[in-house]
């Protein structure tokens, strides 16, 4: 393969620029193991290691990009994906950028559902997933498009309600607001375009297995233990493991050392079972990556 047919085969990948998501896609990228050289200013970076190319962009052209095949592939979040409805794939989700796209109305008044918004002015950057919610609830709700600021509608009187994504929901309350539906779930996703080579199909799979190992990584922790040989067997049968747990004998006559890995989100009420059963010495350590 000649050099310059190398250079058009890469995998360009839309992130963006600077906002809520850049950094969380830069340390994905890292986490990867791909060095990107610094590009923070530029409009596109090149990976050293990896066949990937980095273009910098606003969250919201990112679709858009992707469809037209300007990019292959985009770290872009749901909420937009779906607002922009683009003719794209939406892929494996990234575990960043978790937030809610919400309906919040004045604090003091009383919430009796979605037949709330009739007739009511809902302000939003987003009227496409407003639109589908009102339409799947048969409400007649009149959207009015803005696009930032969203909160401070109701306070200046140009809405009624309001429809925008929250994270921890101090800012809606800040603003004398409560929240009331949740449209959508969203973080981030990889989306693609629906027609890669051949070439860039298998950087893209080489890329997913890397980030399913972070992801997978992220989610378990390494434990090790000491355990008395007297209740090893219940000791083991507490944990799961990837196979089953490496028991290696101690210095010390009757113990062993017990080594396995534990999901994050069993991780306490499994702890608590290990002491009980007598386990001591316990620690508990964060993996890099996981391979299964
Ligand atoms: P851009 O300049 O790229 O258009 P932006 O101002 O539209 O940036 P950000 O505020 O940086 O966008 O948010 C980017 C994405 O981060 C959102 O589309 C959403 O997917 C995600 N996100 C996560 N938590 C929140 C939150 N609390 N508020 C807003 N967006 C959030
Ligand atoms: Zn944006």
């Amino acid at each position: 393969m000649t050099a310059s047919n190398n250079e058009t085969q890469k995998l360009r990948l839309a992130i963006q620029k600077s906002g809520r998501l850049h950094d969380d896609s830069m340390r994905l990228l890292k986490e990867c193991g791909i060095d990107i050289s610094n590009g923070v200013n530029k409009l596109k970076a090149e990976a050293s290691n990896f066949p990937i190319e980095v273009f910098f962009l606003r969250d919201d052209d990112i679709p858009q990009y992707v469809e037209d095949g300007v990019a292959d592939i985009g770290f872009v979040g749901e909420n937009v994906v779906y607002e922009k409805n683009k003719q794209v794939k939406v892929g494996e989700k990234l575990g960043f950028g978790k937030c809610r796209l919400c309906i919040a109305i004045r604090k003091g008044e009383s919430y009796t559902g979605p037949q709330f918004l009739d007739n009511k002015r809902i302000a939003t950057s987003y009227p496409v997933l407003v639109k589908q919610y009102l339409n799947k609830n048969q409400v007649n709700g009149e959207i009015h498009e803005i696009s930032g600021s969203v909160e401070i509608a109701p306070g200046i009187g140009l809405a009624d309600a309001i429809c925008d994504l929250v994270s921890s929901g101090s800012t809606l309350f800040m603003n004398g607001l409560k929240e009331v539906e949740t449209i959508l779930e969203s973080q981030a996703v990889l989306i693609q375009n629906l027609q890669l080579t051949e070439e860039k199909s298998q950087t893209l799979a080489r890329l997913l297995f890397r980030i399913q190992s972070v992801k997978k990584a992220k989610n378990n922790k390494y434990i090790l233990l000491n355990a008395p040989n007297t209740n090893l067997d219940k000791i083991i049968s507490l944990l799961p493991g990837m196979k089953s747990p490496t028991v290696l004998p101690l210095a010390e006559p009757g113990w062993s050392s017990v080594h396995s890995v534990l999901k994050e989100n069993e991780f306490w009420d499994i702890i608590e079972q290990l002491k009980e059963a007598g386990a001591q010495g316990i620690l508990v350590v964060p993996i890099e990556k996981m391979i299964v």
